[in-house]
């Protein structure tokens, strides 16, 4: 049975609180800073997108100059505080740091640049000293990390931005998209608090493309037009009865969590998850945590191929989720119009397909497995309709760029999910402020 309200408000605060704890203590911290080396040429550097300088913020958290920490920090990334929760550091940063080639914990890079970007943006430190106005304004489509990103590093040019955000707070994905244990609903209305408090960033909520506004009007009223409308439409299984009352896609699935109370959300006994990226695991996790008696992980090939990371698909291990490996959703069945079940064809690996890995082939075999409730994690597909409405160069959805993030239309850029299909927020970030440089030599030459 699919209901809500399953468990004590006790219970659900336990389930959702922090996952990544923060240091106890100061000493905690500068312990764990001393603990790097350093290193010349930092390889974590390198693997993090946005090319924060590691061994620069851990030695000024070593020395206590914490202020110094933020800000090295935040001049590469305005979203490191957000980052520090939400990145997949052990394929990033920490999976590079040295110390994995002796075999040895590597440094707590993300807990560390928590400890110095939190208070940061709790206190509102004033980091940064926004520049004169350079009298040009700039339009950005979406408050999400590409869109944020982009207006910040723009307004510290002294550009005056107006962001159009579809939904009535900002943050994007960090905000509506991710397990509500990561990173709070607070923490992120906080972060797009504090990135706006350099000035000259004015947020429009409730305004979507195409809907509220055209691309069109924005490219008459100013200087120049970045997009950062992310991918957001979740792909269909094409399997019979998959529009079923009991199924739902992780996307809707996840946003309503991220803007209900918990116990407002509803949730079956038997669960299964279809998908192993991230999103299907931050779907299997939650519906465990908010009370589903058995959650089961649906994925086409083996654990070798999976598109999350080790430590994700551990989370979902230690929450107890099943795991169903070579299986792939065939039918959808109901009784009396409610999901009863859900057949699945049994696969096997065959030669290595586009992305490399091994590809799912059908045996023939089939089973069923018994659940009440279906989420949909197969992937997301970029807004076509959207993108070739407004006369935008693409690849099946994924707007197409330049080098310089410039777009087929003069004076429009984008960056972030919607010209990648969906990648980290860090990338995102990366985009905006790479978008924002371009932006800069546009508008003021
Ligand atoms: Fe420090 Fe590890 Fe980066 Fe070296 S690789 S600078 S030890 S965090």
């Amino acid at each position: 049975m699919i209901t809500k309200n399953r468990l004590s408000p006790e219970n659900y605060l336990e389930n959702f609180s922090d996952i990544h704890p923060p240091f106890e203590n100061n000493e905690g911290a500068i312990l764990e800073a001393n603990r790097c080396i350093m290193c010349y040429d930092a390889p974590c550097t390198k693997m993090c997108p946005t090319s924060i300088d590691i061994p620069k913020f851990i030695k000024q958290i070593a020395t206590e100059n914490l202020k110094g920490s933020a800000r090295t920090i935040f001049t590469s990334n305005i979203f490191g505080g957000g980052c520090s929760k939400v990145c997949p550091v052990e394929k990033l940063c920490e999976g590079a740091c040295v110390y994995n080639l002796l075999d040895e914990t590597p440094i707590h890079i993300a807990k560390l640049q928590r400890y110095a970007t939190e208070p940061a943006i709790a206190n509102k430190w004033k980091l940064f000293e926004r520049k004169p106005s350079n009298g040009r304004k700039v339009a950005v489509i979406g408050a999400g990390p590409a869109g944020l990103s982009c207006a910040f590093y723009l307004s510290l040019e002294g550009t005056h931005v107006t962001v159009f955000e579809k939904e009535s707070k900002g943050g994007g994905l960090m905000t509506y998209g991710i397990a509500a244990y990561k990173v709070t609903p607070e923490f992120c209305e906080d972060e797009v608090e504090y990135i706006k408090s350099i000035g000259g960033i004015d947020i429009q909520y409730n305004q979507e493309l195409g809907k509220d506004f055209q691309l069109e009007d924005l490219q008459n009223n100013f200087d120049s037009v970045f997009l950062g409308i992310g991918v957001g439409v979740a792909r269909q299984l094409g399997i019979p009865e998959e529009n079923s009352i009991g199924v739902q896609d992780a996307i809707s699935y996840i946003y309503d969590l991220r803007t209900h109370d918990f116990s407002e959300i509803p949730v079956g006994d038997k669960v299964a998850v279809i998908g192993l990226g991230m999103t299907a695991i931050d779907a299997a996790t939650q519906a465990k945590r908010l009370g589903a008696k058995e959650v089961t992980i649906v994925y086409r090939r083996t654990e070798n191929e999976k598109p999350c990371t080790d430590v994700e698909l551990n989370i979902a291990k230690l929450d107890g989720c099943r795991l169903e490996f070579l299986a792939a959703p065939k039918e959808v069945l109901l009784n009396d119009g409610k999901v009863s079940g859900l057949v699945c064809s049994r696969m096997t690996l065959g030669e290595p397909d586009a992305s490399g890995r091994r590809s799912p082939i059908d045996t023939g075999e089939t089973f069923t497995l018994e659940v009440d409730m279906i989420i949909k994690a197969a992937g997301q597909t970029p807004f076509e309709n959207l993108v070739n409405d407004n006369q935008l160069h693409n690849n099946y959805g994924k707007i197409s760029v330049n080098g310089d993030l410039s777009t087929n239309l003069k004076g429009v850029f984008a960056g972030g999910d919607c010209i990648n299909g969906g990648k980290e927020v860090v990338n995102a970030v990366q985009d905006g402020k790479e978008a924002a440089q371009s932006i800069l030599e546009y508008i003021l030459n």
